[in-house]
């Protein structure tokens, strides 16, 4: 039977930055990363729009997205891997609900040492031709819509969007020339729960013994292992829910839809945001919508974290909702950015966060055996570098993990026990 000293359950990027971290700072140790899927990324990663930003309320997530994209500009501008990187900034669209609650937390995030600009209204519609941002009090759709009039925006510099694909790639090259080991198309039925002193009795491990993760059982046969790494994202629970940790997350269902036409052209040529003349990622003022450019194909992403209403729950293979984009995005969308009018979405796909409700910050815990490492809540690809720097710091029984740029981060913070994350409440 296969021993390893550690196996990671998923090749998403947090199974992989936690086995490239935990392979390259104990070179001795086997490492074995399975999915059940062909290659690396193909789970949630794969659906993502890929945006990064280090515009975070919380000051964890500030630290965990801060130095990861540093990180990834140090990998694109010093080391030359190209990871498509487009700083082309975050703007917030405030409307007037929103100042209200928001604007402290930008002043706050500023404090923290994060770019940000502010733009008044008429400065944006001067800016972004065609833009609509305010509305007259005789517009009966705005009122229906309950669209807000904006107040100003806030631009976050150091945030943009990447390829998912080729961070996912460097990562997965990366940990096997430090000697990992990748096994594809294996799924993880169980973890095997085992006393550690075996009495042979059925229905062991009793209350009295002592027991922990001896390996996984899985399509292909049993892969003992001394600690198992559980990154599986959003099938975290189907895992650990019966051995009894609570990885106290839930999975909800996302979409995306890109649009394309000539009437969007404006939009890729726009000067004062960014180097790049486009408009940036746009937090919309009214119903968790967000926009941003695809600079390579001339297409928008449209997407919105819609939450009441939008059910907890795990979909193996979740389908994008047409009528969602029709109702839920395009008539309010069309009414800031008419651009958007008359245009039918040419592609669409949906996925899922892994949603931590309590916090928004991710969990990195060890518990029997099993390190789980879940819970980005949105945002994994932009804070994977330094997840998978915790998650291995974790393995190494180190109180501290250096992440990129080396500041110190304290890896109970991530924890359970002893979990001291700020509530983020900036979740796109
Ligand atoms: C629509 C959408 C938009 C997003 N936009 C952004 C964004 O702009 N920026 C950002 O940073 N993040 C974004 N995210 C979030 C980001 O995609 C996730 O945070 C990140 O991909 C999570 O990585 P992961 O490794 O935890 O999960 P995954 O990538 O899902 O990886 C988990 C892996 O575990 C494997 N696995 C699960 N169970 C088993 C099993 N039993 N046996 C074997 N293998 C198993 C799966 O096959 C999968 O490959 C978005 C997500 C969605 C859905």
């Amino acid at each position: 039977m296969p021993r390893y000293d550690v196996v990671v359950v998923g090749a998403g990027i947090l199974g992989l930055t936690s086995a490239y971290y935990i392979k390259k700072w104990n070179p001795d140790k086997s490492v074995l990363v399975i999915d059940k899927f062909a290659s690396a990324g193909q789970g949630n990663t794969a659906k993502s729009e890929a945006s990064f930003r280090n515009v975070f309320s919380s000051k964890t997530n500030f630290f965990l997205a801060d130095s990861s994209v540093d990180f990834y500009f140090h990998l694109q501008n010093d080391l030359g891997y190209n990871l498509g990187l487009h700083k082309i900034g975050y703007l917030f669209l405030l409307g007037e609900t929103s100042y209200r609650k928001e604007i402290n937390v930008f002043r706050e995030v500023e404090k923290k040492g994060v770019e940000v600009e502010y733009f008044e209204k008429d400065d944006l519609e001067k800016m972004i031709p065609g833009v609509v941002l305010e509305f007259s009090s005789e517009d009966e759709e705005a009122k229906r819509l309950n669209l807000e009039n904006v107040v100003m925006g806030v631009l976050g510099k150091k945030c943009g969007y990447l390829d998912a694909d080729s961070l996912v790639k460097f990562y997965e090259e990366s940990f096997k020339k430090e000697g990992g080991l990748i096994q594809y198309k294996t799924l993880v039925t169980e973890l095997i729960l085992e006393p550690l002193e075996k009495y042979c009795i059925p229905g062991e491990p009793f209350t009295w013994q002592e027991a922990k993760i001896m390996g996984v059982k899985t399509n292909r046969g049993e892969i003992r292992a001394d600690t198992v790494v559980v990154a599986a994202g959003a099938w975290s629970n189907i895992l650990l829910d019966p051995v009894g940790i609570d990885a106290r997350v839930k999975p909800k269902k996302r979409q995306i839809f890109v649009l394309k036409g000539e009437s969007l052209e404006p939009l890729f040529n726009i000067k004062g945001f960014n180097k790049e003349r486009v408009l940036p990622f746009v937090a919309m003022p009214t119903a968790e919508i967000y926009l941003r450019p695809c600079i390579e194909e001339k297409t928008f992403w449209v997407g919105c974290t819609d939450e009441l209403g939008r059910k907890f729950e795990l979909e193996e293979d979740p389908q994008p909702e047409k009528y969602f984009y029709i109702y839920g995005i395009r008539l309010v969308l069309e009414k800031y950015f008419p651009h958007f009018r008359n245009l039918k979405p040419l592609n669409a796909w949906a996925g899922q966060y892994t949603q931590n409700s309590l916090d928004a910050n991710p969990y990195i815990f060890e518990e029997a055996g099993v390190i789980t490492v879940t819970g980005a809540s949105g945002s994994g690809i932009l804070k994977g570098d330094a997840i998978g720097r915790v998650a291995a710091a974790l393995y190494m029984g180190e109180d501290y993990a250096e992440l990129y740029g080396g500041r110190k981060f304290k890896v109970s913070d991530l924890g359970v026990d002893e979990r001291k994350a700020e509530k983020e409440e900036l979740v796109l």
